[in-house]
């Protein structure tokens, strides 16, 4: 998608799905003046003093791939030397907060479940704080997804059909033939999916549009994802985007940039907002997810985001600061 297409898209994404932007942030009022004094952070020590909590982007910020970014051990652990709360927000639903814990444990990262924050679990946090379980009593979740919306919602105890198992189903396009979809989903859940069908969408759509008060949510909509360094792939703005064509229902957004995890995070644990930093490879996701919702944020430019992109003319979107990685949090290590 080209970065024109992307930013015509943000105003509705934002209109859509976030509280207003704070003032002094806001995209609309950002100009490209303002934008080509977006400071590389110069003094990290001082902007340090005052946060209490970071939270990480992972893809693009810890990692790349299935490599740690250079540093990043012996920065996370200064960090926490230094008594900062460190939490990791993803939007990539493939896996749960489980599934996350192993990949930081592969890698060789110490990090503790509870400080993973995937859009796998804000799926399942949305239907916990909305008593989906007690409001919606014998009733389900059908999944578009990978196998992290299942497992997180197995650990609140929600039914739920599809996710993997219906990775071959087919619909058959017989003469009098259909899906038969199940008339006690009460949600569907979409994610990325890597084996997303035609079964499913047809699944997905009968639910929304037959069953009663049928909830859409959409764990993110980031429209290209990095599933190899080779090149971007279609992210599940291309699921999502499946599921509205067919059914003209907007989804409820639970992932970056919308503030529920943000929101959960903050109630749950008692954050102070202006105290929390938002660090993040992306323009479109991380730094408004953090703009828009009171924190102060940092760009990273060890993921997606160039240099060049981040000053240009074109970009409406402003980080407090930018850096190469986090290793420039403490550049003496
Ligand atoms: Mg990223």
């Amino acid at each position: 998608m080209s970065l024109l297409l992307l930013l015509l898209m943000l105003p509705l994404l934002a209109s859509a799905f976030l509280p207003p932007p704070r003032p002094s942030l806001a995209p609309s009022l950002i100009t490209s003046r303002l934008l080509a004094s977006v400071p590389r952070l110069s003094s990290p020590a001082t902007w340090l003093e005052g946060i209490d909590t970071f939270v990480f982007d992972c893809d693009g910020v810890i990692w790349r791939g299935d490599s740690v970014i250079d540093g990043v051990p012996g920065i996370l652990a200064k960090l926490r030397a230094a008594g900062k709360k460190i939490f990791f927000v993803t939007n990539n639903s493939t896996k749960s907060r489980k599934g996350y814990k192993a990949k930081f444990d592969s890698l060789g990262l110490d990090v503790k479940a509870e400080e993973i924050f995937s859009s796998s679990f804000a799926a399942a946090a949305y239907l916990q704080q909305t008593k989906f379980l007690e409001k919606r009593k014998g009733k389900k979740v059908y999944v578009i997804g990978e196998v992290g919306i299942g497992e997180e919602l197995d650990l609140i105890g929600v039914p739920w059909v599809g996710g993997p198992g219906d990775k071959d189903k087919v619909a058959e396009l017989s003469p009098g033939s259909k899906v038969e979809h199940d008339e006690d989903v009460g949600a569907v859940i979409v994610g990325f999916d890597r084996h997303v069908n035609y079964f499913k969408i047809q699944n997905a759509q009968l639910c929304i549009n037959e069953n009663e008060d049928c909830e859409f949510i959409a764990t993110n909509l980031d429209a290209v994802t990095h599933l190899t360094d080779a090149q971007e792939w279609a992210g599940n703005g291309a699921m999502v985007g499946a599921i509205k064509g067919c059914t003209g229902v907007e989804p409820t957004v639970v992932g970056k940039p919308s503030p529920l995890m943000i929101d959960f995070m903050v109630d749950q644990l008692k954050l102070e907002r202006s105290k929390i930093a938002m660090v993040g490879d992306r323009l479109d996701t991380d730094v408004v997810f953090g703009t828009s919702n009171g924190l102060q944020t940092c760009l990273v430019l060890s993921g997606v985001t160039t240099e060049e992109k981040l000053l240009s003319d074109d970009n409406a979107i402003a980080p407090d600061f930018f850096a190469s990685s986090i290793a420039d949090f403490y550049p003496e290590a």
